[in-house]
């Protein structure tokens, strides 16, 4: 009786052990956080692999919001505001905490993608390793898929910039600007498989929105993403002017460890592209991180 009594528990002492040493490794990935690099990226919880054929660099969410998205992928949504709605599922986002770094820099393009510039902008970023945002229009998108995928496999983030950006269409109601972000969404969506929760009002919100709007996107969980570096890439604008508008507004360090850059890559902005190299090199000189806008890029100001 006895010996078979010593032989349990020598089985059981041996189970526990067995147990804490598989576990150990499961619980130190659990308790692991990634730094924002891209060399140890976090756990991908809900890559979907039909939609994500090979890429490594986005994070997709496909049911509720619950999951703690990390702070340097491209975040997307693989469901859209109706469908979620049609599932019971939530529309609304929680509040993450947003990502403060030492130097933090969001690379951002408005208005494309645009069959001249954003070819050239893309390759700049692959030379130089970097990652950046793309504001795309529902009408751009439409024109040119090929460019939109490009984008999206290369590992950058995708915002939505309204279908047709035509101010006086989009700013009629709330119901019209919500309308042309639905239908842009649809568009994104059937060439990448994905659609974005993040979001930049084609010439800003000021002037443009009132608090109705504000509800609307909070309700329908958009994030709305101004800009606090502004490249002044405007059509007149010269490469070097545009260069020298970030250099001296990077004069203030409130904005290092945040630094969200408005230019744009679409029609008649080669002059965004030529400046490009300059301000790229800027920032990497002053050891700034290249992030992408996502749901835990703090809000600008
Ligand atoms: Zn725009």
């Amino acid at each position: 009786m006895e010996s078979s009594k010593i032989f349990r528990i020598i089985c059981q002492l041996f189970t526990i052990m067995l147990i804490v040493i598989v576990s150990s490794p499961l619980i130190s990935l659990a308790f692991y956080t990634s730094p924002t690099n891209e060399l140890n990226p976090p756990l991908n919880l809900h890559q979907d692999e039909s939609v994500n054929k090979g890429i490594s660099d986005v994070y997709i969410f496909n049911d509720d919001y619950s999951d703690d998205p990390p702070t340097n992928k491209p975040v997307y949504d693989l469901l859209t505001v109706a469908e979620r709605q049609a599932k019971s599922l939530t529309t609304v986002l929680p509040a993450y905490q947003p990502y403060y770094g030492e130097k933090t820099v969001y690379l951002t393009f408005d208005d494309g993608p645009d069959p001249e510039n954003t070819p050239i902008v893309l390759d700049l970023l692959k030379k130089h390793g970097i990652k950046a945002t793309f504001f795309v229009t529902g009408t751009q998108a439409e024109k040119y898929p090929n460019l939109l995928k490009q984008i999206y496999q290369e590992g950058h983030a995708i915002g939505n910039h309204s279908y047709n950006h035509i101010y006086r269409d989009l700013y009629q109601s709330p119901h019209s600007y919500m309308a042309q972000l639905h239908q842009t969404d649809n568009v994104i969506k059937n060439i990448i498989g994905v659609r974005p929760n993040i979001t930049r009002a084609p010439g800003g919100t000021v002037g443009s929105f009132n608090s109705r709007y504000w509800e609307f996107l909070k309700k329908e969980g958009y994030i709305e993403v101004g800009w606090n570096v502004s490249s002044g890439d405007a059509s007149e604008a010269r490469a070097d002017d545009i260069f020298q508008n970030i250099v001296y507004q990077m004069n203030n360090t409130y904005l290092w460890s945040h630094a969200i850059v408005l230019m744009h890559d679409g029609r008649g902005h080669s002059e965004t592209v030529k400046a490009l190299p300059n301000i790229i090199t800027y920032f990497k000189k002053h050891d700034f991180e290249f992030h992408v806008i996502n749901l835990k890029t703090p809000s600008p100001w």
